[in-house]
């Protein structure tokens, strides 16, 4: 439907979002921790899409591997969906690796899905369907 949010990995909150309060001119409205991912999570609005920070809590986050690998950056791209099962089974038959079985909780009131980075050339692509 739209570009939901576009979430970046960094490796200092604090710091981040006040780099990002500066850049945007908006204040972060939410900040939310998703322990199951391991990760503290801020957002800011932006008109109809969002950006999305992501500090990793612990050593065995995602976001901490990621960190580690590549560095702070963008992390994933979020696609905003109306029936995220139907999504699912529609990418997986047409070969989508999908890496969740089924749709999680996800920071910000949304059920989420990851496709795996091989499936959409090198992007991290995140499915979210908001929970009503
Ligand atoms: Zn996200």
């Amino acid at each position: 439907m739209k570009i939901e949010h576009i979430g970046i990995a960094v490796a200092d909150m604090e710091q981040a979002v006040k780099t990002y309060e500066q850049l945007l001119q908006t204040p972060c409205y939410k900040k939310e921790q998703v322990a199951s991912e391991g990760v503290e999570t801020a957002f800011f609005q932006l008109a109809d899409s969002k950006i999305e920070l992501l500090e990793a809590m612990n050593e065995d986050s995602p976001i901490a591997k990621f960190i580690l690998k590549k560095g702070e950056g963008i992390h994933h791209i979020a696609f905003e969906v109306e029936d995220i099962e139907a999504e699912m089974k529609r990418l997986s038959a047409l070969g989508f690796q999908v890496l969740n079985e089924q749709p999680k909780r996800g920071a910000d009131n949304k059920l989420v899905c990851f496709l795996h980075t091989k499936s959409a050339h090198g992007v991290l692509v995140e499915l979210c369907q908001e929970i009503k």
